[in-house]
Order: C-alpha cells, then structure tokens, then sequence
C-alpha cells in the first residue's frame, strides 16, 4: 500500500508518455519551439511495464495514460496492449486527433474511459488556442467514440474572455450525448503565463449554467476530484475542477509519473524523484516511491497556500504541464 503521512492511500497513477504533442495548446506549451525530449530519455515500453507492475503490486488500481498527447508515440499500441493486461482500470486523457487513426487497439485495450479535450465548439477559436487547423477531427472523434460505446468526457479549461461565453454551449451537447463536460479552472504551471484575472471560477460557472438550466448535485465519488451536477432531460452530466478555488487534496489519491521517468507526488510537487535511472543502474524502487508519497504535502505540492487571487505564479517551482502530464 503507498500511504503518505496524512493516511492517503495512492491507488490511481497517471502515466505520461511523452512530453510531445500535435497541438500547441497556449496554456499547455510554453513556447512553439518547445524542444521535445529525445525518444531514449522517454521510459521505453519493457520500463513502462516494469514500473507500473511495481505500482499494480502496492494496490494501484487505476492507470491514466496522458501527456503531451499519449497517442502519438509510435510504440502506444503496445504499450497499451502491455497495461491492458494489468488488473487495473485503464484511462486515457488525448487531444483527440489520433482516435480514428488507433479505434481499433483502443476497443480492443478496453479502456474504462476516455477524456478527450475540447476547449471551444468554435474552429477559429480552436486554431487561436491549439495553433493547428483541427477542431472538426477532434469533434468527429468524440462522436466515434460515442459511437462505439466508449465512456468518455470532454475536458474543457475555462478561461476568462476566452471561452465562459460557451459553457452552456457546452451543457447544450449533454442533453443528445451522454458525455461528462469537466469544466477546468485555469492552473499556473511553468512558462504558460497564468494570471489570477485570467481564471474563471467554480463559482462563476455553476452561475453561469444556472442562468440557464436547472441544475442538481450528484453524490461525490470516492476520491473525486470534480462537483459533478445532473440536468433534467440530458442524457449526459457536467462537472468541474476547482483546483484554485476550491481543491480537492484530503481526498487525493494520485500519482505522477513523467514521460521521463520522475515520480511526483502532486501535480505541484516541487521535488520529484528519478525512477526511471534508478531502474536503469539496477536499484530498488520501491524504497524510492515510498519515501516520495512520505514527504508529499498535505496541499497543493506545499506552494500554493492562500487565495488564489493573491498568487504570484512566477514564485512556483514547477515544469510546464505538457512535461509534466495533465
Ligand atoms: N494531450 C492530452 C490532452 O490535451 O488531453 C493530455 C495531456 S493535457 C496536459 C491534460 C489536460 O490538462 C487537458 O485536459 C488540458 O486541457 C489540461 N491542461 C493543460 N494545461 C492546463 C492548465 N494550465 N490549467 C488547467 N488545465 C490544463
Ligand atoms: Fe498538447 Fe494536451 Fe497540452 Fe494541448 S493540452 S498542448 S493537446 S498536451
């Protein structure tokens, strides 16, 4: 069992796969010329298998592959293939492009669910936030998904005078598509240029849907890290992540892997741990996961204590989201 200080039991892994990506989300890459890591620093699929066994072994029940964007690593069909036969519940978090191109090893791999991350409903504001011309591929794949009978969710982070316009553009898909919308409050991270002005709240969403739908709370899930909601007469739900409101961390079961091979206990930890070369020099890592969840913070990676509107991102050790995997 991986427990930390505070009786938190870590059951639920999240998997990078690689720090590159098909899009060029602006709050997620820092720079267009961002240098990807060379494929040899990224854990190889045998290291990947290795690793989360030792995970699967100490109670882990869930892995999430994410990023960067998972699926466009060549070697993710078999990789897929490899933690498909784990006892877990495999996950998934994509942009979305590549699910035509790879439907058949995600049916095959049996994925409890897929997350797909869709910002706006408008093309032209897809290309201003993920600089590419992609947004109809992306639709396209949630409904294939639906189509085949796939869990999914859509994630969307809401940004002020960029996208609180179409939250309940948004809500209006729920009532046809039986989909989770994650509405995702806006997180500094290394180099994306976050300003407290620039969140939308959790507060600010739950009246912006009220203004137009009848909402009601649904039963908090076990370790739940979004307030979820109903509204009468639609197939699907909503949600929303309230990280710099409202954040979810006694609860908190999550574990942070980099595509890179670094543990780190909080999405905010400042430390991390290097599995990935003490696996390569042949030492125990087990000892080194435990004594990473022992010092994790009671919130937050220790860093973002207080209101967030007093917060000054540049005071955050932190990588950038797409090195670290969302
Ligand atoms: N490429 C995949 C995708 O876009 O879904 C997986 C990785 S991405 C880093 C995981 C999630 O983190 C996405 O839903 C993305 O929108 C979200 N994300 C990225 N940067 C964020 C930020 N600064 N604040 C809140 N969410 C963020
Ligand atoms: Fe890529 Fe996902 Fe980051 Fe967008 S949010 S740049 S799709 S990793």
């Amino acid at each position: 069992m991986i427990e930390d200080r505070f009786g938190r039991v870590h059951d639920y892994l999240r998997l990078s796969l690689t720090d590159n990506c098909n899009l060029r989300c602006f709050y997620c890459m820092p720079e267009e010329n961002y240098a990807f890591a060379p494929h040899a620093r990224l854990m190889q699929p045998a290291e990947i298998d290795h690793l989360a066994r030792v995970f699967v072994d100490q109670g882990v029940r869930k892995i999430r592959l994410t990023g960067g964007e998972p699926l466009v690593r060549k070697d993710a069909p078999a990789i897929i293939r490899a933690l498909a036969e784990l006892p877990v519940q495999l996950a998934c978090t994509t942009n979305g492009i590549r699910v035509d191109e790879m439907i058949s090893d995600i049916e095959a791999a049996g994925f409890a669910g897929i997350n797909v991350s869709l910002d706006t409903l408008q093309a032209g504001k897809f290309f201003k936030i993920t600089r590419r011309d992609l947004f109809h591929r992306v639709r396209n794949n949630i409904s294939l998904l639906l189509e085949r009978g796939i869990r999914t969710k859509i994630n969307v982070v809401v940004m002020k005078g960029l996208n609180d316009d179409e939250i309940n553009d948004f809500i209006a898909l729920t009532r046809e598509w039986p989909v989770e919308v994650r509405f995702i409050e806006f997180m500094p991270f290394s180099g994306n240029r976050w300003t407290s002005n620039q969140v939308f709240t959790y507060r600010e969403i739950l009246e912006a849907v009220n203004a137009e739908y009848e909402t009601n709370p649904l039963p908090a899930e076990p370790n739940e890290t979004a307030r979820r909601f109903s509204i009468p007469g639609h197939q699907g739900n909503f949600s929303v992540i309230s990280t710099m409101t409202a954040p979810f961390c006694a609860g908190c079961n999550r574990i942070r892997l980099t595509a890179d091979g670094k543990l780190k206990n909080c999405l905010f930890s400042k430390s991390e741990t290097d599995l990935l070369s003490a696996l390569r020099r042949g030492e125990d890592v087990l000892l080194l996961i435990m004594e990473n969840i022992r010092a994790k913070a009671r919130e937050l990676g220790g860093q973002m204590t207080g209101n967030f509107e007093n917060l000054d991102a540049r005071s955050i050790e932190n990588r950038s989201m797409i090195n670290i995997g969302g």
